[in-house]
């Protein structure tokens, strides 16, 4: 619940192939530090930016839904599996919104690699309008100590949005970034999945739920 009384949502969204401790580190601490209601967890579909993702869209679902068990704020939300072609934030923000009522606030959870590149999403610029961003650390990344390191037109776009405390995201419907003090974890899935290929231990990089998912389908193995 926010300083006024608004109620909070967070919105994670990634390919997840496969969810890690990073995700799951990064939405916890976040949750607690702007005191989110939930987490939504929403698992990109057919993301536009990327490689298409290694894992079918149902294995990251099911591997998502187990890390999360037992959570109670986090929520696995499905909408881009649902919904047909390429999976597009701005959609989802907006469907929220209607689903969920004006008066929640939506922040948008994101990885300081990720923002970097917000200006090749669609229609970036009206996402502000929507939701606040909120940044979590990554190794290697220099976001977090040099806002200077942005692309200029990201940068110019942020110059009047950066918020210096987790109290302004609860007074204002949207608009604002805030570079959350998550604890740093170097931990990709793109290593995970070259681990598996290699034969390569994954233990305490993830939970062993979503281990156990990954060894029964033989995901990311040369066989799987
Ligand atoms: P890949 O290695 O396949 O690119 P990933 O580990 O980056 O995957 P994604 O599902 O692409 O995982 O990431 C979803 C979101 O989580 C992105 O905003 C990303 O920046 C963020 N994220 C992923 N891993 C971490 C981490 N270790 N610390 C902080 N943020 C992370």
């Amino acid at each position: 619940m926010g300083k006024t009384g608004s109620r909070l949502t967070g919105i994670f969204g990634g390919t997840f192939d496969p969810i890690h401790y990073g995700h799951l580190r990064v939405a916890e601490e976040i949750a607690e530090m702007i005191r989110l209601d939930e987490m939504r967890f929403v698992p990109a579909a057919t993301p536009r930016l990327r490689c298409a993702p290694v894992a079918m869209i149902q294995h990251r679902v099911a591997m998502a839904r187990l890390a999360i068990q037992g959570n109670s704020r986090f929520v696995l939300d499905e909408r881009e599996v649902h919904r047909h072609g390429v999976s597009y934030s701005i959609d989802s923000l907006w469907e929220l919104k209607q689903e969920l009522g004006e008066s929640i606030i939506l922040c948008f959870v994101i990885g300081a690699d990720a923002f970097m590149k917000l200006p090749e999403w669609h229609s970036w610029r009206e996402l502000f309008g929507l939701c606040h961003f909120v940044i979590a650390a990554r190794p290697g990344h220099a976001l977090m100590t040099n806002p200077d390191a942005l692309p200029w037109e990201l940068k110019e776009e942020c110059a009047e949005r950066w918020a210096p405390s987790t109290d302004e995201l609860g007074q204002a419907p949207g608009g604002l970034i805030f570079i959350a003090p998550t604890t740093l974890l170097d931990i990709s899935a793109t290593n995970i999945r070259a681990r598996i290929a290699a034969g390569k231990s994954i233990r305490y990089l993830l939970p062993d739920a979503t281990l156990d998912y990954i060894a029964a389908n033989h995901l990311y193995s040369e066989a799987g």
